[in-house]
């Protein structure tokens, strides 16, 4: 099937105007890019782009596919330059699209030339010894071509040394430079690079290709344990079993490690940019996050790459894209991604239920379910996605991911249980994802959802998608777990999932106790305004500084929570609101609470069934 071209009529006009620059069909945009100063963040990119005198606008990609909102990352390009026959031609930028640049191509010129740097946040898209190359950072195109009609010429040249993989087809190679073949603008932008003095590629599978490309900071950090190596094997099986087919004519993990080179997760038809700690492949609780990550992404590109939102679908990289049903591309997603993760033995039954009641309570826990229904966290995508960590319980963030998951799992269990243990969810991803195919785009509706559940069995889907999506709902869809054969409860037991996610990011997480996210300086991040924190007073900005009377710190406050159980059923904050000492006093009896999944053994256990491995 084709790539859906949507109408524009608003910009039929500029349309015009750049076919008239450009010049005729089956000439190509040649690009050269010189990754030799990856390792202080910067790339050099030159561009000869074919042209005809006249007025031409230049576009730089402003909506990046996966990531749903204009973040094409603008302000880091710099020393932009055209030329024409050697001359320097005069650019501007439009007044209202910052993305857009306009120029006059002289009298008798055929090709321009655009050079420019991309100049990367550190610890963002690099380190020193190695780089994640996105062609969407270095290139512009004519304004209002459609990116399918636009076909690249891609070199690069890498630092000294330094090896590399991409999804995208090599044409030669000599010393530190690389020809690739010509392709669509489309399949460059979704076929990034990965470049490092420090590589491994790891066969998955030879036919079609699967392969495990990994960039490191140092060569200790590419030591692979075998059951890790045994699991990713299984995973490419799993995900070929859950889905009856795959739509790509090979895949690439583009893993990357390393603590300052950013952590990265982005979908691509025939790769994916799996960016993790340097350590990742030796610390349990990372490899258990990676586990996660490689099933999310891999999922993709099937649900999200291969089936696609319509609205979700643009010609170009300048048409808004639209968010309402990422609970679909996103929540499925994240539901799929951590089954294969166990499926495959990435993950153990005790992490998918860790995961899970994760996940649950803190939907559950959400305050702006008062105000906010799922789809508008999907909706609102551009904001809800880089929104802060303060005032996040009450504003809820990307719910859409969590939410959508906890939804998904619910309609699994309804198809399990009305198919008497028959049918599943794997069975609407054989009908929606299946099918053999090249990489292409199959677009979907909301209806197309609804259609396809109810040729998996039929159900009210319509009412169960549009309740819990759509209308305001004060408590989190756990169907899933209660028909799944289990309970969300709380004890004084840490969880996992947790528990990693406090010490990656250096946080305390009290958010079923007292309602307190604090980071282990004592500066209070979020609270839940339902909750004791809040209600002595308590707010995000402010530091703890001490604790019933002691001196801060994490233990002490630990302590104190873990006490109110025998204790007065209070806690004494000092704190330190922005210059000003106050006292807050919590009221509080509950000891410390943390989620967890607790079986019922008078329902079938159905989430276990869920992620038992189903790839012979
Ligand atoms: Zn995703």
């Amino acid at each position: 099937m084709k790539r859906l071209v949507r109408e524009y009529r608003l910009l039929t006009l500029v349309v015009l105007l750049q076919v008239c620059a450009i010049a005729a069909h089956g000439q190509n945009i040649r690009m050269s890019v010189d990754a030799t100063d990856a390792p202080h963040n910067v790339l050099h990119t030159r561009l000869i782009i074919p042209v005809k005198p006249g007025p031409l606008s230049l576009f730089y990609p402003k909506w990046i596919p996966g990531e749903h909102s204009p973040t094409g990352p603008l302000n880091d390009m710099t020393s932009l330059h055209l030329t024409a026959d050697g001359k320097p031609v005069p650019w501007t930028r439009d007044q209202v699209e910052m993305f857009a640049f306009h120029c006059v191509v002289p009298p008798g010129v055929n090709e321009l030339e655009v050079a420019f740097d991309d100049v990367s946040q550190p610890g963002t898209t690099m380190s020193a010894r190695l780089a994640r190359v996105k062609w969407n950072r270095v290139l512009v195109y004519p304004r209002g071509v459609n990116g399918d009609a636009i076909h690249v010429e891609t070199t690069i040249k890498l630092p000294n040394g330094w090896k590399f993989a991409t999804a995208l087809p090599v044409a030669r190679e000599r010393r530190n430079e690389v020809d690739f073949k010509e392709v669509s603008l489309t399949e460059l932008v979704d076929s990034p690079l990965i470049t490092g003095a420090n590589f491994r590629k790891i066969t998955l599978e030879s036919t079609p290709l699967h392969e495990m490309d990994i960039a490191a900071d140092s060569p200790a950090a590419l030591e692979v344990k075998p059951e890790t190596l045994l699991g990713w094997q299984n995973l490419v099986k799993e995900a070929a079993a859950l889905y009856g087919g795959r739509h790509y004519r090979g895949y690439h993990f583009l893993l990357t490690l390393s603590d300052i080179g950013g952590s990265e997760g982005l979908e691509h038809h025939e790769s994916s940019e799996d960016g993790v700690g340097e350590k990742a492949l030796s610390d349990t609780a990372q490899l258990i996050d990676l586990g996660d990550l490689l099933g999310h992404e891999y999922t993709h590109s099937w649900n999200g790459k291969y089936r696609r939102p319509a609205d979700l679908t643009t010609p170009d990289f300048e048409q808004p894209m639209q968010g309402d049903l990422l609970w679909v591309y996103e929540g499925l997603t994240e539901y799929l991604g951590k089954v294969l993760a166990a499926r495959s033995g990435l993950w153990s039954a005790e992490n998918f239920h860790e995961a899970v009641a994760d996940v649950a309570a803190e939907m559950d826990n959400q305050s702006g379910r008062s105000w906010r229904p799922l789809v508008d966290t999907a909706t609102a995508v551009q904001f809800t996605y880089p929104s802060a960590r303060a005032w996040m319980n009450v504003r809820r963030r990307v719910d859409y991911y969590f939410e959508g998951m906890l939804l998904w799992m619910e309609a699994d269990v309804i198809i399990r249980r009305q198919g008497r243990g028959k049918l599943s969810l794997d069975d609407f991803c054989h009908k929606f994802h299946g099918g053999q195919t090249g990489p292409l785009v199959k677009t979907y509706t909301f209806d197309d959802i609804v259609t396809t559940l109810n040729e998996v069995t039929p159900y009210d889907w319509r009412s169960f998608l549009n309740e819990r999506v759509n209308l305001i709902n004060l408590r989190a869809p756990l169907g899933g777990i209660t028909g799944g054969g289990w309970r969300l409860i709380y004890n004084d037991k840490p969880n996992e999932e947790i528990k990693f996610t406090e010490q990656q990011r250096k946080f305390l997480d009290l958010s079923y106790s007292i309602g307190l996210i604090v980071n282990t300086d004592g500066v209070v991040l979020d609270v839940n305004p339902e909750l004791p924190a809040a209600k002595s007073g308590l707010a995000p900005g402010m530091k703890i500084v001490s604790v019933n009377g002691r001196s801060w710190s994490a233990e002490t406050l630990h302590d104190a929570i873990a006490a109110t159980k025998q204790g007065a059923g209070a806690i004494e904050l000092g704190v330190d609101n922005g210059g000003f000492h106050e006292t807050y006093k919590l009221t509080y009896r509950g000891g410390e609470r943390y989620p967890h999944l607790e079986r019922d053994t008078t329902a079938a256990n159905l989430l276990d069934d869920i992620i038992r491995p189903h790839a012979h």
